[in-house]
């Protein structure tokens, strides 16, 4: 198994009921186990304005999926929560899945950029993961503390108690 880490965002049509499934569904997956789910934080949108905020959250999984068999699997369930394809990035979604960090592995492909290409500059990923694995190394960019210690609040707000 391969411990791997899921970043979870909705801000349309009831996001929240939207995180709330895809924390499920990443359950049923198959060859894959869930074994924790960060509180919800609220978010301000990235991209275009006149967003809504997002509802985010961070899944920690176990796996014996592959990378690409474990982004075909994300990018169905977007689909079938309605996102197309299609849209243009930035643009507002149903549901947004990304993988994080998938155990030890760097990689840097289009495709699929392992860890997530974005995560050193993204609060609403950084601290819920931190809530879930606060003694994660990140692969390539060290102790995820460090990164979230240095990451401000901006608008970002935990939605839970903290666990
Ligand atoms: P986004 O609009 O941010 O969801 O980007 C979607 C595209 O990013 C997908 O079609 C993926 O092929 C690509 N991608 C690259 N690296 C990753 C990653 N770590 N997790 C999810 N998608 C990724």
């Amino acid at each position: 198994m391969v411990r791997v880490y899921v970043g979870i965002g909705s801000n349309l049509d009831d996001p929240r009921r939207h995180v709330d499934d895809a924390v499920q569904a990443l359950d049923q997956l198959p060859q894959t186990r869930r074994r924790a789910v960060s509180p919800l934080y609220r978010s301000r949108p990235l991209g275009p304005a006149g967003q809504d905020d997002y509802i985010n959250a961070v899944a920690e999984l176990d796996t014996l999926l592959e990378p690409e068999e474990l982004l075909d699997a994300l990018k169905l369930l977007e689909q079938r929560h309605g996102r197309r394809p299609d849209a243009p990035r930035w643009s507002a979604r149903p549901l947004d899945l990304d993988i994080l960090v998938y155990g030890h592995v760097q990689r840097r492909d289009p495709y699929l950029t392992i860890p997530h290409a974005a995560l050193a500059h993204r609060n609403f990923v950084l601290w819920p993961l931190y809530d879930v694995a606060p003694h994660l190394e990140i692969p390539g960019l060290g102790p995820l503390a460090a990164l979230r210690e240095r990451s401000a609040a901006d608008g970002l707000e935990c939605l839970e108690p903290h666990p």
